[in-house]
């Protein structure tokens, strides 16, 4: 019932290198609980001796014992619950860089399909709920358990007729617990499922507030939302009566033992078999006995919530990447060559009308500049998805430097094959992590250096604060021309063979125009390109054409014959511009 198991399973490798703290752990958890079962044995002595008329100073040393077990008993507890946590929280951040590691490798289909909350949730929300189960796990329930017994010996050992009563009755309520434990879950359950129900249901109407409104669904939300909680607070009544009734068992197991310890101890006493300090000292146990119950009673729900927190980091660390992994081949320095041959494409993987590209292909030869057109929609970004492998063809094959990239060692390709795309992504940081992805081995001197290759320096001057300007994150107070230059940047530095631009599509102000195009043509110097142009202007620079309808390639050549032939797409493009040919 508790995921002790599978919980070992994911676990055992993290808390591996931990294994000092958690045995030393171990072993405070055990003094601990030795002191507080000792501490009543000093007042029954305390108690006996001065019923028998001791003096005073016999007694002083036993009160002074007494507070002294009593404070380390309380600094152990400080100290293992730091220890548990310390243990608990470093495992779990382990596996936290090692989900977030995992995810990162994950394909792009993965990530369209997963909102970003939703890994946030399972990367801290469900190991936070692990980190927890550890600490709640050892101290609570080990450590209470272990409690428990030692305060059982030591009432048998006062007297057996306690002892055997006082386990039968402790027994007896772990049993009913436990069955009630295991009537309540469900219930638990289905508050949690109706409550996530209600919760994404006023989501959407929030985002749909305007549509709503307009379309006057009002009563029939309204209707839909009253549905939703006259399910809820059955359920929430139900559950609470479940809580209510653990409550009361462990309570009813209270009195009851409270009750035994009274009956016996009275009885007892009367006929001289217990002294007046071993009536206390049940009585103390019984008492003691109490917390560690409760404790295990509340952490019963938590360790249950934990075994579904398993469950779902274990699914998504397995969960395989839709990219073959394992490539090893290595590419060849300088421009590479690229080539598309009969590559069908669809993004989600069932056959059906959805084919995005159909049986592209072409071939472009290392260093030269093509110019992908296309109306919106028919698969250019798509495209770019494929060369730099965030997706893979379901038929024919993706070639760069003569390796189909499905072959290519992954970080080798990601170095060698770069992406601008229409929307840069800008990290809260400043510009100069920004444009090195935070690796601090790139010196100043070579950013600015690049800079310069770009005929950029201008763009530096005019940062407020050059490279240690801060931007925000999203598109991060850069206007989208100026963080296009960033990107450019970025991948200027890491020297790639093949480039993609997808030129954004917003007009940029003529400033910023003539930046981008002289850093575009620095860029592409000695380099493979793709072009995904919106505007022909764009295209003034390319050796050759393909042109996409469709996600078919209606149309490919050399530029100059393209343009010199008047029957062709490309001059008709060229007559009558972009906008009225294509969209
Ligand atoms: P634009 O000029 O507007 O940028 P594009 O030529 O780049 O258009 P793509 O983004 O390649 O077009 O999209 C091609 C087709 O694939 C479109 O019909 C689009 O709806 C679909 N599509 C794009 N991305 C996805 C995705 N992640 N999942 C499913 N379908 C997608
Ligand atoms: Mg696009």
């Amino acid at each position: 019932m508790i995921p002790v198991r599978a919980y070992f399973r994911l676990f055992s490798g993290y808390l591996r290198p931990h294994r000092p703290k958690a045995m030393l752990l171990g072993v405070i958890l055990s003094v601990s609980i030795a002191l507080q079962l000792v501490n009543p044995q000093l007042i029954k002595r305390f108690i006996d001796q001065a019923m028998a008329g001791s003096a005073a100073s016999s007694l002083t040393p036993i009160a002074i014992m007494f507070m002294v077990v009593a404070v380390s008993h309380q600094l152990l507890a400080v100290w293992s619950t730091y220890l548990a946590e310390q243990v608990g929280w470093s495992a779990t951040n382990q596996l936290r860089a090692d989900l977030t590691d995992h995810v990162l490798y994950l394909d792009m289909g993965f990530h369209k399909s997963t909102s970003p909350g939703e890994l946030i949730e399972r990367i801290d929300g469900d190991v936070t709920a692990l980190s927890n189960f550890f600490s709640s796990m050892i101290i609570k329930v080990l450590g209470n358990a272990a409690l428990i017994a030692g305060v059982l010996i030591m009432l048998w050992r006062e007297s057996w007729m306690v002892g055997l009563t006082i386990t039968v009755l402790t027994a007896g309520t772990f049993a009913g617990l436990f069955r009630l434990h295991g009537v309540t879950v469900p219930w638990q359950k289905a508050i949690r499922a109706t409550s996530a129900e209600m919760y994404g249901f006023i989501g959407e109407q929030i985002d749909g507030t305007e549509d709503i409104k307009a379309s006057g669904a009002i009563q029939f939300m309204l209707s839909r939302f009253d549905s939703i909680q006259r399910k809820w607070l059955p359920q929430v009544i139900r559950g609470w009566t479940g809580w209510a009734m653990m409550w009361s068992a462990s309570m009813a197991l209270y009195f009851a033992s409270l009750a035994a310890a009274f009956v016996f101890g009275y009885w007892l006493f009367g006929i001289g078999a217990l002294t007046l300090g071993s009536v206390f000292l049940v009585f103390r146990y019984v008492e003691m006995a109490h917390h560690p119950i409760e404790q295990i009673r509340e952490q019963l729900i938590d360790l249950q919530k934990a075994g579904a927190s398993i469950e779902r980091v274990e699914r998504l660390l397995a969960r395989e990447s839709a990219l073959i992994q394992g490539g090893d081949q290595l590419l060849p320095d300088g421009p590479l060559h690229l080539r598309f041959e009969n590559v069908t494409f669809r993004y989600d993987d069932e056959a059906g009308d959805n084919v995005v590209l159909e049986a592209v292909s072409f071939d472009i030869q290392p260093g030269r500049v093509v110019g992908l057109l296309g109306r919106t929609g028919s698969g250019k970004s798509t495209i770019a998805r494929l060369v730099t492998r965030m997706y893979e063809p379901q038929e024919g094959a993706v070639q760069i430097g003569g390796v189909e990239t499905r072959k290519i060692e992954i970080t080798e390709l990601r170095r060698r094959v770069a992406m601008v795309t229409q929307d840069v992504q800008l990290f809260r940081a400043t510009v100069r992590d920004n444009l090195t992805f935070f690796d601090e081995s790139i010196s100043d001197d070579s950013l600015l250096g690049v800079i310069h290759q770009l005929e950029l320096d201008e763009w530096l001057a005019s940062l407020p604060a050059g490279l240690d300007s801060m931007l925000a994150s999203g598109s991060g107070g850069l206007s989208a021309g100026q963080a296009q230059l960033l990107a450019f940047t970025r991948v200027f530095l890491r020297n790639p063979g093949v480039v993609v631009l997808d030129e954004a599509s917003s007009r940029l102000d003529p400033a910023t125009e003539v930046l981008l195009e002289r850093a575009v043509g620095n860029l592409l110097e000695n380099r493979t390109a793709i072009l995904i142009a919106h505007r022909l202007e764009t295209v003034a620079r390319a050796d050759d054409i393909v042109i996409l309808e469709n996600g078919r390639v209606v149309e490919q050549g050399e530029r100059e014959l393209l343009q010199a032939d008047p029957k062709s797409l490309f001059s008709r493009l060229l007559a009558t511009g972009m906008e009225e040919a294509l969209v």
